[in-house]
């Protein structure tokens, strides 16, 4: 079942650096009762309201950022059990070492919401700069499987682990065939189709881990003033507020034990179509 969460009920925590040289750690501070969550691309946009949900709800954060300085700046901003994982998705080594980690500091992870995303323009098929599709790819794509693969095997050791992928609505075949107004201009090749990448990439892995206690869902938090492709949230007229865009994601990290796998949400409710 999806569950509302609250936003009330925050309490101060401590912040712990992952992943950063010289950071003390706090031994003796294990928090095994409590979920473990790790959300990428935390340090601004949906990520970071994603964050700041689920430590409202209970949940150690582990905030992912690829930039210590923007990283550790939010954390300080966020309320609750807020720890900073430095983070590129893009980063071999920086995987493995927030999943190293992660390891020695908890021994499991319970939550894992690949968040991170980018967006490298909106040029039709015809135009478009293959660097601009790889990178895309690389981030919306690739890192999600990298980051995935490298936590599975924190992610078993939970009793109710639960994968969000964060998609959009413009990798939905359904929209993309859609040439009504709203959408009739909108064919951007990069970015629509990594994110129906990454919607097969959610099918395969629930399919993968079925008989298992994991639900692995991929959600279309809907269309947010964000950063997202460079673009300033003041000028994207019509955009909704990014906090109520991640409620839909961490919902979907806090489900039950009888909630669904492998569906792609709306922010609004029901289903996306493939
Ligand atoms: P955003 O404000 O631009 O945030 C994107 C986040 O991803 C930032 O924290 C960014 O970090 C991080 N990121 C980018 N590349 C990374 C990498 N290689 N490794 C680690 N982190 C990386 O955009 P947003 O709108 O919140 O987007 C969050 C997710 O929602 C994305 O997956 C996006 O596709 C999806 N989404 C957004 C909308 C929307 O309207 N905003 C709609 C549908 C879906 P830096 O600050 O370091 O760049």
């Amino acid at each position: 079942m999806l569950q509302p969460i609250g936003l009330l009920g925050c309490r101060a925590g401590y912040r712990q650096v992952l992943n950063t040289p010289g950071a003390a750690r706090q031994p003796g501070i294990m928090t095994e009762t409590k979920k473990i969550a790790l959300v990428t691309g935390a340090n601004k946009g949906i990520g970071r309201y994603v964050a700041q949900q689920l430590a409202e709800a209970e949940v150690t954060v582990l905030a992912g950022s690829r930039d210590v300085t923007r990283g550790q700046s939010t954390v300080d901003e966020l309320v609750g059990d807020v720890r900073l994982a430095v983070l590129d998705v893009t980063d071999a080594a920086s995987i493995a070492a927030v999943a190293k980690q992660i390891e020695e500091d908890f021994g499991r992870l319970d939550i894992l919401v690949n968040n991170a995303g980018i967006s490298s323009g909106v040029a039709l098929p015809s135009e478009e700069n293959l660097d601009d599709l790889r990178r895309t790819y690389e981030v919306n794509v690739f890192g999600v499987v990298a980051v995935t693969n490298a936590l599975l095997p924190l992610l078993r050791r939970s009793e109710a682990p639960r994968i969000v992928n964060v998609s959009s609505g413009l990798g939905s075949f359904a929209v993309m065939q859609r040439v009504d107004e709203r959408y009739g201009e909108f064919n951007a090749i990069s970015y629509q189709t990594s994110k129906a990448a990454l919607n097969a990439v959610t099918v395969m892995y629930a399919k993968e881990l079925r008989d298992t206690a994991f639900k692995v869902n991929a959600i279309s938090p809907g269309y947010r003033s964000t950063e997202l492709g460079g673009v300033k949230p003041e000028d994207k007229p019509g955009a909704g507020d990014p906090a109520e865009g991640a409620l839909s994601v961490t919902r979907l990290a806090l489900l039950d034990d009888d909630g669904p796998t492998g569906e792609f949400h709306l922010d609004t409710g029901g289903l996306c179509p493939w």
